[in-house]
């Protein structure tokens, strides 16, 4: 019999502010939990500021908790409320401002399961922003958005780094696929992804453990894509169902729960930072976490130049801190640590720090979701269940649109996300009628539907910014941020496209079409906000050098999606990881040698 792991948190080390620490990492999310564990796995002595608290998230996401055990099934308590659709679109930022909820969540909260991340989702009432409509979706605890992401782990490839190159559009990244690859492989190999080789030049393998298993209608999808050049793979997820070396997490038992509810597992088969890299980076000795405090400030040494530390309020008690480092490392989140770069004015920097540029801020990029279909697999009708939601994810379908050919109407891809088959509860309960043949036809049909929808990449524009809002604070006095960000006329064409091939796909392989959205979802929808901080070789129009190490400021590195040069169409989060852990090997190789 395979045992559930259930070690407790390592011990935390006194914090000593009178001290001054080799770094400071502000932000435990994906981004600082890797530059926390390089940076601590190469002998340095780190302090890790969390601006949320530490919560005891196995309880928390009661992942085996059946429906009916939950009051009120899982939905939010009374007094709170989950923002809609329509809310974001019809109504201005601050969403929760003239809200009569005691407590108001982003959409995220609105999913079967809200009750489970009410404490994970930031209060918007407390986190005010202002501009245009943006759904933006924020998780304030030790380990940020990663202790609810949807696990969808991509890597990009040459046709995203070198976009420019390739179609002419905007700016290549300063790197390359060869440069990322070997940390690609170091982020598979430490925290585990599942998925299966389809040797595509678009969508790189990882070292993949053990795939999910595709349901009989995905793999009916499967086979008639493969006679339209195009791919049905089985979701590659940031899970580890083979297990790896850290007591701190078991393997994927399967169970479906983080699909079913807004995410979160909580045996930490799913990569979450504090059990992947924060517990283990914290077992060296050299990591010390401070959670509950919020940086609203990199310091300069006003003599060097250099950042010298961090200024932090108290979630709690309020009052204001300084953190003492030798290097300074933003993973606060790409609109976090944009808008704390923005936030750090002094005499050297009067525009904010590493923003000789003007760049911070700017080239503000995500993905555009909204179109797919829904349809009916015939064949399956009354057939006997099968066990097909005990895994982590369905399918994903990568980009085919531009690679070799060129699409009227607009630039870039999109890649689609699905699934099918049978469900723990069952799908289609929309059916007519009641009673027992309401029940019958559940039943029946239950299990018989498929659906995808698109993710497509936002053009990266200078037009799309955030800045600070002169009038708004947050809850703790700090000035908020301000949106000015649109789709443009490119997303709006690729989203026709995706509703047009994403019925085309289900038609071909003799599915019944239910349904075929149509709509774009608000900006922010995707939860894969990049590029504030664009990485480049020229300090004249980007912010960060290769190693997300500022140009302005050699001792200042911004490691999170903020220094993305281009959205590319797959999920971010498997390339953040990659990403700071290039640049944390770089900034410990810079550390010693005295060159910081
Ligand atoms: C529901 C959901 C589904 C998702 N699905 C996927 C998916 O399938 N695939 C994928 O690749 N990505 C997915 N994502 C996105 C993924 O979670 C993010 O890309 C990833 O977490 C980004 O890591 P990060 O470290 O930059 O930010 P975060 O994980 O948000 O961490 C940032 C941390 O910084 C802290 N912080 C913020 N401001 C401050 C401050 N001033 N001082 C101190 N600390 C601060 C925050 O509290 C937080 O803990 C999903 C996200 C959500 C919410
Ligand atoms: S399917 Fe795997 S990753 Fe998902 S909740 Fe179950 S054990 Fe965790």
């Amino acid at each position: 019999m395979t045992l559930v792991v259930k070690i407790a948190p390592p011990q935390e080390p006194q914090v000593d502010l009178s001290r001054t620490y080799d770094a400071v990492v502000v932000g435990s999310g994906a981004a600082g939990g890797m530059a926390a564990h390089v940076l601590t796995s190469q002998g340095m002595q780190v302090l890790l500021l969390e601006a949320g608290k530490k919560i005891n998230i196995e309880q928390e996401l009661r992942s085996m908790e059946w429906p009916y055990d939950n009051a009120r099934r899982g939905n939010l308590p009374p007094g709170s409320h989950a923002l809609r659709f329509n809310e974001y679109n019809i109504r201005q930022p601050p969403y929760a401002r003239a809200s009569t909820y005691k407590h108001v969540y982003s959409y995220v909260g609105g999913w079967d399961g809200g009750d489970y991340v009410k404490n994970i989702l930031v209060d918007e009432k407390d986190h005010p922003y202002t501009g245009t409509k943006y759904a933006w979706v924020r998780a304030r605890l030790l380990g940020g958005k990663t202790n609810i992401w949807g696990r969808l782990a991509l890597r990009l490839s040459d046709y995203d780094f070198k976009g420019k190159t390739h179609d002419g559009y905007g700016e290549d990244w300063p790197i390359a696929y060869a440069d990322l690859e070997p940390y690609y492989d170091k982020v598979d190999l430490l925290l585990g992804i599942s998925g299966h080789k389809e040797n595509l030049p678009h969508l790189p393998d990882s070292l993949f453990q053990r795939p999910n298993k595709l349901t009989i209608a995905e793999v009916q999808l499967r086979n008639t894509l493969k006679g339209m050049n195009r791919v049905l793979t089985p979701y590659r997820a940031g899970v580890t169902t083979d297990g790896v070396k850290n007591k701190y997490r078991s393997k994927c038992f399967g169970r479906g729960a983080c699909g079913r509810r807004p995410g979160g597992c909580d045996i930490h088969a799913a990569f979450d930072s504090p059990t992947g890299l924060i517990y283990p980076a914290m077992d060296t000795g050299n990591l010390t976490l401070r959670t509950n405090s919020i940086a609203h400030e990199v310091l300069v040494d006003p003599n060097t130049g250099k950042a010298r530390g961090v200024s932090f309020v108290d979630a709690q008690n309020r009052k204001t801190y300084e953190a003492k480092a030798k290097a300074v490392i933003l993973a606060a989140s790409t609109l976090e640590s944009a808008r704390l770069l923005l936030l750090s004015q002094s005499r050297q920097y009067p525009t904010g720090i590493g923003n000789s540029s003007g760049h911070v801020g700017h080239n503000f990029c995500e993905h555009v979701m909204g179109p797919g279909a829904t349809g009916l697999v015939k064949d399956l009708v009354g057939k006997p269940h099968t066990l097909d939601d005990g895994k982590p994810g369905g399918f994903y379908i990568p980009r085919f649109r531009n690679l070799q050919d060129k699409q009227n109407g607009f630039i870039r891809g999109y890649g689609f996300e699905g699934g099918a088959g049978h469900s723990i509860f069952p799908n289609g309960t929309d059916a007519p009628g009641f009673g027992a043949a309401f029940k019958k036809r559940v039943r029946e049909y239950s299990g018989a539907f498929i659906g995808l929808g698109g993710f497509g990449e936002v053009l990266a524009r200078y037009e799309n910014y955030v800045d600070l809002d002169p009038q708004m604070k947050d809850a703790w006095g700090i000035p908020s941020l301000r949106f000015h960000y649109q789709f443009s006329d490119n997303e709006k064409k690729m989203c026709e496209d995706m509703a047009v091939t994403a019925k085309e796909m289900l038609e071909a392989a003799g599915i019944e079409i239910i349904g075929v959205d149509k709509n774009i979802l608000t900006e922010g929808w995707s939860i894969h906000e990049l590029g504030t901080a664009r990485m480049g070789t020229d300090p004249k129009t980007s912010v960060l050098n290769q190693f997300q190490q500022s140009h302005d400021v050699k001792n200042l590195f911004v490691v999170d999606g903020s220094s993305h040069v281009s959205a590319s169409c797959q999920n971010p989060t498997w390339t953040i990881m990659a990403l700071a852990w290039r640049s944390c090997e770089h900034l410990a190789d810079q550390f010693k040698k005295g060159e910081l």
